[in-house]
């Protein structure tokens, strides 16, 4: 498995310690909110976890399943797999994503729980790939900006494969191309 990546862009230590800066940072702004942690499945999996072990302030959790990529391309479309078991009316939202890319997961999450009536929601992911957006959404909280490379680990996957590695790294394209 490891013999697939060409190289670790995020160790395990180096996660570890941006997680805790982004989850002081949360702790310290949602004091008595009450929010709604979302974790975008399957990608955001870990990250959640490991952010949620950190995050010491009351709040609910629940998970959407939605899906856009297929193999190693983004499709363009997204479709929401599996909803939400909560209500978001009234309630502030923290949106768990893996990575932002085109940026169309996280556009069309933010809008679907504005229109059913949340209160405030925010963007929280451990990866952003600014080069590659295509449509305007920027992440609040962010644990690296990578460069356009495909990348798997730490809940990333290439068809469904390589989500349990610790760290997160670039994909050998010799694995994916041909
Ligand atoms: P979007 O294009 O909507 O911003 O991103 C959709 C999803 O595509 C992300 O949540 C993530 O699951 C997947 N994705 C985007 N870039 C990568 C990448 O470099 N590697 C992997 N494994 N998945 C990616
Ligand atoms: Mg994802
Ligand atoms: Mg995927």
């Amino acid at each position: 498995m490891n013999n697939d990546i060409k190289e670790v862009l995020y160790s395990e230590e180096q996660i570890d310690h941006r997680l805790d800066e982004l989850a002081g940072v949360l702790t310290a702004k949602y004091q008595d909110k009450n929010p709604l942690v979302v974790s975008v499945l399957t990608g955001a999996m870990i990250f959640t976890s490991d952010m949620l072990k950190r995050l010491n302030f009351k709040l609910n959790v629940d998970l959407v399943d939605v899906s856009s990529y297929d193999g190693a391309d983004s499709t363009g479309q997204v479709k929401l797999v599996s909803d939400l078991k909560s209500d978001v009316n009234g309630r502030d939202v923290i949106i768990m994503e893996d990575i932002i890319d085109t940026g169309r997961t996280l556009k069309y999450l933010v809008q679907l729980f504005k229109d059913r009536g949340a209160k405030s929601v925010v963007t929280c992911a451990m990866l952003d790939k600014p080069d590659r957006r295509e449509v305007e959404i920027e992440g609040d909280y962010v644990g690296f900006t990578t460069p356009n490379e495909f990348l798997v680990g730490y809940g990333l996957d290439y068809n469904n494969l390589y989500r349990n590695l610790p760290y997160v790294g670039i994909l050998k394209r010799a694995v994916y191309a041909n």
